[in-house]
C-alpha cells in the first residue's frame, strides 16, 4: 500500500507562483482514520484495550499539538511497540499539501488536500507579532454570492471537525519552532455556520489550553448572515467574533450580489447580529466588498451610515479581489476615499482591509479553482 503519511514540510525559500505544476489529484486509498477523527472516548478505550494507561491520550496531544508531529514514530516518549500499532491502526494526519505559495509580502497559502482528494484553501499571514490562520469549513460554497470564487461549482462537502483543526497544524507547521499562531479567521472557502457543529468542534480544540490554546477572543467566524446560527453562536456563552458579510446597504441590492439574502433580509440579520452584541458584548464587524460602480457609489455609503448609525459595529471595508471569469472590477482609489470618508464622517468605526498575498491569488477561493482549471481529474468530477 503506498504511504500516505505527510512528511515534514520545509517552507520554500524561493517564491512560488502559480506558473508551479500541479501534481495530479488522487484519492487515498488508506483506510486508517486519521487521529483528529477519532473521538476522545474511542481513543481512550483502544488504548485500555492495550494495557496503556489513560497518559498517552495526553502524550498523543501534546506531541499533535505542541510537539509539531508528523508521524507516530517522532513521538519518542511512547514504546516502540504502541507507536507501531498507533502506525497500523491510525494516521496521524489525514490531509497533505497539494501546493504552497508564498507572497512576496510573506503571506502563505497552502491548497490542502483532504482524504478523498478534494482540495480547500488555507491562508498564513504574518503581521507584526501576529500570526493569523485564515481556514476553510466547506470544500466549495453554497451560498453563491456573485463576485467570490468559491461559490462558482457550488458545495461539495463539509469539512470534518479533524479537516479544518488540521488546516491549522499545517499552517502552524510552516511557522520557526519559537513562534506560534495567535490568530484564527474563518474566512477561507464555505459558510461556517452551515457547517456548525464540525466548526464548533474545531474551534473548542483551537481554543483550548490542551489543544492549540488561541484564546477565543482571537477567533473570528465570518458569515453570510444566517439568522438563527447566529443566535446560537452568541448563546454559546464564548468570547468568538463575529463578522457579518454584508456588501451591500438595502434587500433590493443584498438580494442580486448576496442571492441568500432573498430568504433572509437584513433585518433579520442585523438583528441577530444586534443580539449577538448584547449577548457577548462584542462588536459585530460588518464586511463590505466594494464592487466598481455595483455597491461603491456615494449614496450607498450614505445608506450604510444610516443602517448602522446607534449599532456597535465595526465596518472593514474589502475592496474586490478580481477573479478570472466574473464581470466584476475593483473600484477606483477615489472611489474607496469617498466611501471611506462618508462612513468616517459619520463617525462609524472603519478599516479598509490591507491587501495581502496579492501575487498569489490570496481572495477566497481562486486558488483552488486555479487547480481546478489546470487539473483533469477534479473538473472531470464535475466540480
Ligand atoms: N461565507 C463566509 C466566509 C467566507 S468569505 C462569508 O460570507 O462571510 C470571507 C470574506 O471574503 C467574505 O466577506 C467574502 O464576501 C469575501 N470575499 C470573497 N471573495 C472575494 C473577492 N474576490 N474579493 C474580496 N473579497 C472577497
Amino acid at each position: 500500500m503506498k504511504d500516505n503519511r505527510p512528511v515534514a514540510f520545509d517552507p520554500p525559500t524561493t517564491y512560488n507562483t502559480l506558473m508551479q505544476t500541479v501534481e495530479p489529484l488522487s484519492i487515498s486509498m488508506d483506510s486508517r482514520r486519521p487521529l483528529l477523527e477519532v473521538a476522545p472516548d474511542d481513543l481512550a478505550a483502544w488504548l485500555r484495550e492495550r494495557g496503556q494507561p489513560p497518559l498517552r491520550a495526553r502524550q498523543l496531544r501534546r506531541w499533535l499539538f505542541d510537539g509539531r508531529a508528523v508521524s507516530f514514530d517522532q513521538m519518542s516518549d511512547l514504546p516502540k511497540r504502541l507507536r507501531d500499532e498507533l502506525t497500523d491502526s491510525f494516521r496521524l494526519l489525514g490531509c497533505d499539501i497539494a501546493r504552497h505559495l508564498v507572497s512576496s509580502d510573506g503571506t502563505h497559502k497552502l491548497l490542502v488536500r483532504l482524504r478523498d482528494g478534494q482540495v480547500v484553501e488555507c491562508v498564513l499571514l504574518r503581521e507584526a507579532d501576529r500570526r493569523t490562520v485564515c481556514i476553510s469549513t466547506q470544500v466549495g460554497c453554497g451560498m453563491g454570492c456573485v463576485f467570490c470564487a468559491s461559490g462558482i461549482g457550488g458545495v461539495v462537502r463539509n469539512l470534518t471537525g479533524g479537516e479544518i483543526l488540521e488546516q491549522l497544524l499545517h499552517a502552524r507547521n510552516l511557522l520557526p519552532a519559537e513562534e506560534r499562531l495567535t490568530n484564527i479567521v474563518v474566512m477561507g472557502m464555505g459558510e461556517p455556520l452551515a457547517n456548525f457543529d464540525a466548526l464548533l468542534e474545531a474551534l473548542t480544540v483551537a481554543s483550548s489550553p490542551r489543544g492549540l490554546g488561541i484564546g477565543a477572543r482571537h477567533i473570528t467566524v465570518s458569515t453570510v448572515g444566517i439568522p438563527n446560527r447566529m443566535r446560537q453562536f452568541a448563546d454559546l456563552g464564548k468570547q468568538y467574533h463575529l463578522a457579518v458579510s454584508l456588501h451591500a446597504p438595502n434587500d433590493e441590492l443584498r438580494n442580486r450580489i448576496v442571492p441568500t439574502n432573498d430568504k433572509t433580509g437584513l433585518s433579520a440579520i442585523l438583528e441577530a447580529a444586534d443580539y449577538f452584541h448584547a449577548k457577548t458584548g462584542r462588536q459585530v464587524t460588518y464586511e463590505y466588498v466594494l464592487l466598481r460602480d455595483v455597491n461603491d457609489r456615494p449614496a450607498h455609503a450614505g445608506e450604510l451610515t444610516k443602517l448602522l448609525r446607534g449599532r456597535q459595529a465595526h465596518v472593514n471595508l474589502i475592496p474586490f479581489n478580481d477573479v478570472d471569469g466574473l464581470p466584476y472590477r475593483r473600484l477606483s482609489q477615489q472611489a474607496l476615499d469617498d466611501f471611506l470618508a462618508i462612513l468616517r464622517d459619520s463617525g462609524i468605526s472603519v478599516k479598509v482591509r490591507k491587501r495581502k498575498g496579492a501575487d498569489i491569488d490570496a481572495a477566497c477561493g481562486q486558488l483552488r479553482r486555479a487547480a481546478l482549471v489546470e487539473s483533469e481529474p477534479i473538473s472531470a468530477r464535475g466540480v
